[in-house]
């Protein structure tokens, strides 16, 4: 074993070398550092505002559905290890993979049916514009190579993916003339349960209707926009969308990396609208929040299209395509998900956070208040202050990680009422002091 490191020399390294998400080099603002988490909370290797633990609102990015240390999928981790932690894909396979590909198929909308494991989602995104570009170019119509999307958007941050991401809050400004030039349609009207705006679905199909000729496929995600603006819309959009798709021939792919596994209620969310995209992706929840793993799915008729093809094959395939780890947990997760009735818990913690986040409405400097599923917004009329909120939060021994504009939580679906009333006030703190 090495030498333990104390919390602050671990800290004075960390911000000597480590880069963090969306930071500078050296960091700003200190990470707290966490020693080791289970169930809802993170253990703190060093208390902050004299707190050593911290329920998790933010299920590690909408990843860690089941919280943390769960003993089902640490089995099947501690299982796996023992037999083999990865082999390469590439003229081999195994039972992790296939029974996790099955899973997929058995559970996502009747229509897909073939999985390429990959290894991020933001990585899933790229292999979902690879197939579309392909698709049509294997059918002889390589004009068809942009993409169509709605502001307000988040597809990941690789090149592609970020070609779709809202291209005012997602840096476009900075590569300009470097990122792919897609086509944007004005975000959706907000709200969930809101009346469908006739416009606005016009809009949507003009827009499809006039681009059809260069378009390869319509990338957005369903029911609910993430790291864009955590905003809801209406699922008719989406019915619009596969109409228009439909009758101009551009096919349709579903982002579903944050939606994915019953965090608006709906196992997936494209379930709101009764549909089924061309393609799939599929990530953060997938291995309940334990490791890196994202699946793309597609329809026989587009794996068809690019065996087709000139060269009739998929061209990509990550070093730890398949990880049979990263399977195996999935898989573990999934079963431990559909083993409860995870619809009453989504619905209960949703019930908890209207109750908790309402009398957010009436703090100054909030904009609005909205909940879906196990997703709770409170937005504010203007930009966080990330350091006093995130210490309020803290204060009230909860994890929160606000943007922009948005204080929000996404709990794991085990987190008790308690601690979903915990969350809430820690919202509102954060809300008040931010
Ligand atoms: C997080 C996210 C991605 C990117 O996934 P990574 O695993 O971070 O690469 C893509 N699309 C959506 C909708 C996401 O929420």
């Amino acid at each position: 074993m090495p030498e333990p490191l104390t919390p602050d020399a671990l800290l004075a390294l960390d911000r000597q070398h480590v880069w963090h998400p969306y930071g500078p080099m050296p960091g700003t603002a200190a990470p707290l550092l966490v020693e080791s988490a289970s169930g809802v909370r993170l253990r703190l290797g060093e208390p902050v505002e004299g707190r050593d633990e911290l329920v998790d609102g933010m299920s590690s990015w909408w990843s860690a559905v089941h919280g943390y240390n769960h003993p089902v999928l640490n089995d099947a981790a501690h299982g796996q290890l023992e037999r083999m932690s990865h082999v390469m894909f590439g003229g081999l396979t195994h039972e992790p993979a296939v029974r996790l590909a099955k899973r997929l198929v058995d559970i996502t909308p009747e229509p897909l049916q073939h999985v390429f494991l990959a290894d991020s989602g933001s990585v899933s995104v790229e292999v979902a514009v690879k197939m579309c570009l392909q698709y049509w170019r294997s059918l002889g119509k390589p004009r068809k190579q942009r993409l169509l999307t709605w502001r307000g958007g988040y597809h990941g941050d690789t090149w592609q993916p970020m070609s779709v991401c809202d291209p005012d809050g997602g840096m476009h400004e900075l590569w300009q003339g470097v990122l792919p030039r897609q086509i944007f349609a004005e975000a959706p009207p907000a709200g969930f349960g809101a009346e469908p705006d006739a416009a606005y679905a016009a809009h949507l199909r003009e827009l499809i209707g006039r681009h059809a000729e260069e378009l390869a496929a319509v990338i957005v995600e369903p029911v609910v926009q993430g790291a864009g603006g955590m905003s809801f819309h209406s699922p008719a959009y989406l019915r619009v969308l596969r109409e228009a798709c439909d009758e101009h021939g551009v096919l349709l792919v579903l982002d579903e990396i944050a939606t994915g596994f019953g965090r608006t209620g709906a196992l997936f969310a494209a379930e709101h609208a009764g549909i089924a995209p061309d393609v799939m992706c599929l990530g953060k929840a997938l291995t309940g929040g334990y490791m890196t793993l994202a699946a793309t799915l597609c329809t026989t008729a587009v794996a068809d299209g690019i065996s087709r093809g000139a060269l009739p094959v998929l061209a990509h395939g990550p070093t730890f395509m398949g990880n049979p780890l990263a399977a195996a947990v999935a898989d573990a997760s999934i079963g431990l998900l559909l083993s409860q009735d995870w619809q009453q818990e989504v619905k209960r913690i949703e019930a908890g956070l209207r109750d908790g986040l309402a009398p957010a409405a009436r703090l100054a400097g909030v904009r609005e208040v909205r909940v879906l599923g196990a997703i709770g917004v409170v937005q504010l009329d203007h930009e966080v202050d990330m350091a006093a909120a995130t210490r309020a939060a803290v204060r009230e021994g909860v994890w929160l990680r606000p943007f922009r504009d948005l204080i929000y939580t996404m709990p794991p679906y085990i987190t008790g009422d308690e601690d979903v009333a915990r969350i809430c006030a820690a919202v509102c703190a954060a809300a008040r002091e931010g």
